[in-house]
């Protein structure tokens, strides 16, 4: 087997490196591409929703299981149009737009500097553009034969607001006392009037929240916690100080009923962007849903006897900009010594799509080899793979970032060993054969990312 060496230095990952990989090996890819796609909506192939899938449920393990305090809940995407005049979104979720009367092209009013040279205009490349308007990013849709009004729906623009309007039932239901949380991750939508930068921007995109309910003097205590935990998932996730940051708002970015709000923020290759947002929103959501519902979503503290209506403190995280920040940080060309390069994505092994690949050394060794992969496929999502030299066939796994190779050769058969060549290092081991599901385990089941440091 060839012996590798690789440098460390690690230069930094361009946008279009990450496009074409993701396109290349089917991790994402445009919506609709045999008609030329649809701006803002794409489609995750055979590992990006592997990559996806073990992030969720990751999540899930660190905020819902790992807890006797928060519970999950899976809500219908259209919910009752009520919920969003409730929330404000009806009226208030809005962006400023404008256009270029020029060229016909449209932006928001806050993001003109990415706008560039308007094409249409001689003499002159400035946007000849209109005045901004307030355009709404809900996605609407009819329900039911009628158009008439009263069947207009709304897709959510976000996971929670079910949450809030179950509220009073998964209480009950889970026999849950305030403070406790319920978390859900679902597809949101937005009509963004720049989709962009991948899938860092998207019309559709998935969302995994947790509404932490407490009582209205503990939400400072609650949103510090919570902030703390969650810079712990994305630190697992292997995001160092280097690319991970916790931004506070100022004042002005505050919505009116916001106490206090972080956003974690990713250094992407276009710059530093929020990857999650956690905010104290006070009692504005319960409130609400109760004046605009009727129903009493107070709660009684059977100690005091006092009654009050829960505050909420929010997280909410992206998991496509997760799994997009996850790419970029994991994506490295390396050197190796020799003058080879290779192309690795050094991804958790919590999140990775593939954990291990089985590699015969010669076709000759099929069955054995194969007999292997079908023994690992129980425990966890492995490839098998028999064509192409080792060195190339190593390549390719590193590409996608799978932790372990293991390769069975002409000594297998005598020594029922294998040798298992590591990702990152690209140190081999040889294991008796009937060790290896407990030597993977052992560096496989739970282990998250040590952070790496970029320059
Ligand atoms: P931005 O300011 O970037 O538009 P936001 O502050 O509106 O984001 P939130 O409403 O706080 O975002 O949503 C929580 C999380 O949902 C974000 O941190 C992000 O990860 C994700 N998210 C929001 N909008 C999009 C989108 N258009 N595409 C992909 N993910 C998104």
């Amino acid at each position: 087997m060839d012996a590798e060496a690789g440098s460390d230095a690690r230069a930094p990952v361009r946008m279009e490196d990450i496009v074409s990989l993701c396109a290349r090996r089917g991790f994402v890819f445009q919506s609709g591409e045999i008609y030329g796609g649809i701006n803002g909506f794409w489609d995750y192939g055979p590992l990006g929703v592997e990559l996806k899938n073990n992030l969720k449920a990751f999540w899930w393990q660190r905020v819902v299981r790992e807890r006797g305090d928060v519970v999950g809940l899976d809500s219908a995407i259209i919910t009752h149009p009520r919920t969003w005049e409730a929330s404000g979104h009806v009226e208030h979720f809005t962006d400023p737009m404008v256009d270029c009367r020029a060229c016909k092209r449209r932006f928001r009013a806050d993001q003109l500097a990415d706008a560039g040279p308007c094409p249409a205009r001689e003499g002159t490349s400035e946007h000849d553009l209109t005045p901004p308007r307030q355009f709404n990013l809900m996605l609407r849709t009819q329900i039911g034969a009628s158009e008439d009004a009263s069947a207009t729906a709304w897709l959510r623009a976000e996971t929670c607001g079910s949450i809030f309007t179950d509220f009073r039932r998964l209480r009950e239901v889970a026999r849950q006392k305030v403070p406790f949380g319920i978390a859900q991750i679902g597809k949101a939508f937005r009509n963004e009037i720049n989709p962009r930068n991948f899938t860092f921007r998207s019309r559709e995109f998935e969302q995994a929240e947790l509404e932490f309910f407490c009582h209205p003097d503990a939400t400072g205590e609650w949103f510090e916690r919570w902030r703390d935990e969650r810079v712990r998932f994305h630190r697992d996730l292997g995001f160092g100080d280097d690319v991970l940051r916790v931004r506070p708002h100022d004042e002005k970015e505050l919505a009116h009923y916001c106490r206090n709000a972080v956003d974690l923020e990713f250094r992407f290759p276009f710059g530093w962007q929020e990857i999650e947002g956690i905010h104290d929103r006070g009692t504005w959501d319960l409130e609400r849903h109760g004046e605009y519902s009727g129903k009493d979503l107070s709660v009684t503290d059977e100690e005091t006897k006092e009654r009050f209506v829960p505050a909420v403190v929010e997280t909410s995280v992206g998991m496509d900009r997760t799994a997009l920040a996850l790419l970029c940080n994991g994506y490295a060309e390396e050197t190796l010594e020799g003058g080879e390069t290779r192309t690795v994505l050094r991804l958790a092994p919590v999140v990775a799509p593939i954990k291990a690949a089985v590699l015969p050394l010669s076709k000759k060794l099929a069955e054995p080899a194969q007999r292997l992969a079908a023994e690992l496929r129980r425990h966890w999502n492995v490839f098998y793979d028999e064509s192409g030299n080792i060195g190339r066939r190593y390549r390719r796994q590193d590409e996608v970032g799978t932790p372990f190779c293991v390769t069975w050769d002409f000594d297998s058969e005598s020594d029922q060993q294998v040798t298992v060549r590591e990702r990152d290092g690209m140190t081999q081991e040889r294991i008796p054969a009937s060790r290896l599901a407990e030597w993977l385990r052992e560096r496989l089941d739970g282990s998250t990312g040590h952070s790496t440091t970029r320059d």
